[in-house]
């Protein structure tokens, strides 16, 4: 059974969907100024695997990431310029463009990880009538305030009523501390810790629309809210995105749905059922970010361009490095940590080639004990490890446990067979499931297909003859095989199981 960590209520807890078989998952999708980073690969790739795990389990998911192309200001409060406006004037671009061109760049870098198209992928700017109609009735429910044009949430209000922080884990005065604002001098804000769900455009603003407060554009907060209900109902299963993300804007969204939603002593969800956050990526223990400037995006992994990377990565090698950690562990970047990853990954293509190289009708004879039970386990051990909050690190761990098996059944596979071959076929189906469906590491083939397949055919003749060969003394024959494959760089070398070959 899943278990999924709860930010919450802060546990594991068992996995039970509102309406099974049906899952709702929710993710902050990216706000489209800048090329992707690693920490949005993070995020997508950690939703990704759950995705991918619950419709393993054989959930019916409708996967929502949304597209913030509005309302995300530069200090991500309520202060300072919208993020693609700023970014729109300074070249000389219409906002729109912006957000267009960064959608089809994000959406291209990340679906280079092997990361599944959500099921539905909103824009905020699309979504104005539902925003607007989420902060009326918030009004209406008496948690909201109008001022100068403005919508403001009243968070102590709600906090009287619901009790605000719940997700956080921070009480409204640490909130009011920790305020970068100051309040004297006409504010239009009745209390520090209020957010803003409508604010009104001064002229030279861009994205605006009209509104029945003012000419204007959403808060932040508003579009995830909005969207989410609109695409997952008022209460639904997962939400999530990364720790960052906790505070101000899910709790925010938390408040948003509740005061929306919810009549004052209506038990309610919290929005979502299951909070899930996921870590971030550190380079040299620094937090990674766009606004810190040490951010390498997407495409400078790809093709090796940032001052800081020391070759190109493939995005599957990418996609590998960051499923060795488990969600919600820091993850440190470095080149030698991609390059380890780089390594083992090419162990398990190798493997997985070799797997599949094998042929059952080959004789059984003893059935080894530990290789039977090491292939019999393997997908129950596998599902034990995703099942305990997705531990993709403990499941390639055991990914690892099976290759020296593989790799001695193929040394073997022309002698005789040590497992049973319904257990050697039910694992060669899962080792591919777990590896390509639920943890989406496409391996390359390392060779080619058929002609490979040929050649390994060929090879098994030329060198039976070469050890027949000498088992007659008959040495002109075995050197002179041994000397002429040299000329191709093929090397041989005899085990006790036969002979293996390698091309330098
Ligand atoms: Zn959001």
């Amino acid at each position: 059974m899943l278990n999924l960590y709860n930010t919450l209520t802060r546990q594991k807890e068992v996995f039970e969907p509102i309406e099974p078989p049906f899952v709702g998952m929710y993710l902050c999708g990216p706000t489209v100024y800048g090329d992707a980073h690693l920490g949005h690969a993070r995020a997508a790739l950690t939703f990704d695997v759950l995705y991918r795990y619950l419709k393993y389990l054989g959930y019916k998911v409708r996967y929502v990431r949304n597209i913030t192309d509005v309302g995300h200001l530069t200090d991500d409060g309520d202060q300072g310029e919208d993020k693609l406006q700023k970014f729109a004037k300074a070249n000389k671009l219409e906002p729109m463009e912006v957000a267009q061109k960064y959608t089809d760049d994000y959406n291209t870098d990340i679906s280079a990880l092997n990361i599944l198209r959500p099921t539905i992928e909103p824009r905020a700017s699309g979504h104005i009538p539902e925003q607007i109609e989420m902060i009326e009735q918030i009004l209406k429910n008496g948690f909201a305030y109008i001022s100068n044009g403005s919508v403001y949430f009243d968070v102590v209000k709600y906090n009287e009523v619901f009790g605000y922080g719940e997700l956080s884990g921070r009480n409204i005065e640490e909130i009011i501390s920790g305020s970068r604002e100051n309040l004297e001098g006409g504010s239009e804000k009745r209390h520090p810790a209020d957010f803003a769900l409508w604010k009104q455009a001064d002229p030279s603003h861009l994205m605006k629309w009209n509104s029945p407060w003012s000419v204007g554009f959403p808060g932040w907060h508003i579009e995830c809210s909005a969207m989410s209900t609109k695409y997952l109902g008022q209460k639904y299963d997962i939400h999530g995105g990364g720790l960052d993300l906790i505070f101000p804007h899910h709790e925010a969204e938390i408040a948003q749905s509740n005061a929306c939603n919810h009549a004052p002593g209506f038990e309610h969800y919290g929005e979502a059922k299951y909070w899930v956050h996921n870590n971030m990526i550190t380079l040299d223990g620094q937090k990674m970010g766009k606004s810190l400037g040490n951010a390498i995006s997407m495409r400078q992994f790809y093709d090796g361009s940032h001052r800081l990377l020391e070759q190109a990565y493939k995005p599957i090698t990418i996609r590998f490095f960051i499923l060795q950690a488990h969600y919600r562990s820091t993850l440190d970047f470095s080149n030698t940590a991609l390059q380890a990853a780089e390594k083992a990954l090419k162990r398990i293509g190798e493997a997985m080639e070799r797997l599949d190289a094998i042929q059952t009708e080959n004789r059984l004879i003893a059935v080894n004990e530990d290789f039977e039970k090491n292939l019999a386990t393997f997908r129950s051990d596998c599902e034990a490890q995703m099942d305990d909050d997705m531990n993709t690190a403990r499941t390639i761990a055991r990914i690892f446990e099976a290759l020296p098996v593989i790799n001695q059944l193929y040394a073997d596979r022309s002698n005789g067979f040590a497992v049973s071959p319904t257990t050697f076929e039910a694992f060669r189906a899962a080792f591919h499931t777990i590896i390509e469906d639920v943890l989406g590491l496409k391996i390359e083939k390392v060779s080619n297909g058929d002609s490979d397949k040929l050649i390994d055919g060929l090879m098994q003749v030329i060198t039976q003859i070469r050890l027949d060969a000498r088992k007659d003394k008959n040495f002109k024959v075995s050197d002179f095989i041994r000397d002429e494959l040299g000329k191709f760089s093929i090397k041989l070398k005899d085990t006790p199981q036969g002979t293996e070959w390698t091309k330098e």
